[in-house]
């Protein structure tokens, strides 16, 4: 087994063989909003800033009151690259390729990054306008992704 397949063996993996998101009681509600198709982040109590990905305190301020905020899953590609070979040693991607992965720009101000869906690799540029959609990935958790506005 080589380094790059070690990994493999002590994460949760889907059906097709894709790792699974740990789910912890900090990530929880993220994966739990997804599932019911709603985008949410967190929101400092102190300062307004929104974080992404979760994490106890505010990334501006420190605070360590957070709440969760749904937003409105609009958003801008700040960048995107794509991935034509099987990601991070797990063949369970290959069905997928080519991959795009974006970082988006939330309208509300956070910055996520997520699957880039619904369009061909060629489609996407900088600065293009994007909305959410929704994938299941267990009975418990969805996944934002994104697709053309
Ligand atoms: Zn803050």
């Amino acid at each position: 087994m080589s380094a790059n397949q070690k990994h493999t063996s002590d994460m949760k993996m889907d059906a097709a063989g894709k790792p699974m998101p740990e789910i912890t009681d900090a990530t929880r509600a993220f994966w739990t909003a997804a599932k019911n198709r709603k985008l949410v982040v967190q929101k400092c109590t102190n300062c307004g800033t929104l974080n992404f990905f979760p994490k106890p305190w505010c990334i501006e301020c420190g605070h360590r009151g957070l709440e969760w905020v749904e937003v409105s899953g609009k958003g801008t590609i700040y960048s995107f690259t794509t991935a034509n070979k099987v990601m991070m040693n797990f063949p369970g991607w290959s069905a997928d390729l080519p991959v795009t992965l974006g970082i988006i720009d939330l309208d509300e101000g956070a910055r996520m990054y997520g699957q880039l869906v619904d369009a061909k690799p060629e489609h996407w540029k900088i600065g293009m306008k994007v909305v959410v959609t929704f994938a299941d990935i267990s009975e418990e958790a969805g996944i934002p992704k994104f697709r053309p506005a």
